[in-house]
C-alpha cells in the first residue's frame, strides 16, 4: 500500500504541476481548474491511494461501476460525478450516490433526471454534453440543437445546469482536439450571453490524460484524469 500511495501520490503531483503550468500560460490561475480523477481503469485499492495521496474528487463512465466503487469506499470523504452515458432506467440507482452529472447527452435524460431528483427533494448539478467532433458514435447534444433548446432545458426545476462537457475527437492527437475545446468554449460562450435568469454556466468540462493542457489554454474549468493519475500501476 505505501508502494502504491507513493507512486500514485508522484503521478498526482505531476499532473497538478502540469495543469498550473498550463493555467499559467494561458494567465489564468490553478485554483479555476478542477481535477476530477476518472477510476475506471482501477479498483478499489487504488482509489483508496489515490484518495491518501490527497484527489477525493471521483469520476466513473459506467453507471455500474460507480454504484460498486462509491459501495465499496462508501466510509471515503469522496465525491463523485459520472461522466459516461447514463441511461433513463440508471437514474434512480445513480442519483443518491453523485454529486453531478456531466454526461447529460440528450432532453429526456434531463427530463428523467427532473423527475427522479424531484422525488428525492434533491436539486442536482449536470452538465449538458455536447458532440463538438460532431463524430456519429459520440453522445451528446448537437450544438445548433443545444442553442435552440436552451430555455426548454432551463425550466426544469430539479436540475441545475452547471455548464457543458465534451470529449474531443478520436483522430488527430491534442492540436485536432484544441479545435474541439475552441468550438465547446465559444459555444458556451454565446449560451453564457442569453442564459436564462437562475442559470449559471461557469463550469466546462474538457481534457483527458491526452490533452488536458491544451484543453486548459482552451478555457476548461474542470479536466477529467484517468490514466495519467494511475502510471506505473496499471
Ligand atoms: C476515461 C474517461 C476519461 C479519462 O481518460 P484518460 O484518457 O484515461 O485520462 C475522461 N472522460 C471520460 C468521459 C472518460 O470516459
Amino acid at each position: 500500500m505505501a508502494a502504491l500511495v507513493a507512486q500514485i501520490a508522484e503521478n498526482l503531483a505531476q499532473v497538478r504541476g502540469r495543469i498550473a503550468e498550463a493555467a499559467a500560460r494561458s494567465g489564468r490561475s490553478a485554483d479555476e481548474i478542477t481535477l476530477l480523477a476518472v477510476t475506471k481503469y482501477v479498483g478499489t485499492a487504488e482509489v483508496r491511494a489515490l484518495v491518501a495521496a490527497g484527489c477525493s474528487l471521483l469520476g466513473e463512465n459506467r453507471p455500474q461501476e460507480l454504484w460498486e466503487k462509491a459501495e465499496a469506499l462508501s466510509e471515503l470523504p469522496v465525491r463523485w460525478h459520472l461522466v459516461g452515458h447514463l441511461q433513463r432506467n440508471k437514474v434512480r440507482r445513480t442519483l443518491p450516490l453523485v454529486e453531478m452529472i456531466e454526461s447529460v447527452d440528450g432532453p429526456r435524460l434531463v427530463a428523467a433526471i427532473d423527475r427522479i431528483a424531484g422525488e428525492l427533494s434533491r436539486r442536482l448539478p449536470i452538465l449538458l454534453e455536447v458532440n463538438v467532433s460532431g463524430e456519429p458514435a459520440k453522445h451528446g447534444f448537437e450544438p445548433a440543437a443545444l442553442e435552440a433548446s436552451l430555455e426548454e432545458l432551463a425550466g426544469w426545476g430539479n436540475v441545475e445546469i452547471r455548464g457543458l462537457m465534451c470529449m474531443a475527437g478520436l483522430e488527430g492527437g491534442p492540436e485536432a482536439a484544441r479545435g474541439d475545446f475552441a468550438r465547446l468554449r465559444h459555444l458556451w460562450g454565446r449560451l453564457r450571453g442569453r442564459c436564462p435568469a437562475g442559470i449559471v454556466l461557469d463550469e466546462l468540462s474538457m481534457g483527458m490524460s491526452s490533452d488536458y493542457e491544451v484543453a486548459i489554454e482552451e478555457g476548461a474549468t474542470i479536466v477529467r484524469i484517468g490514466s495519467a493519475l494511475f502510471r506505473g500501476v496499471l
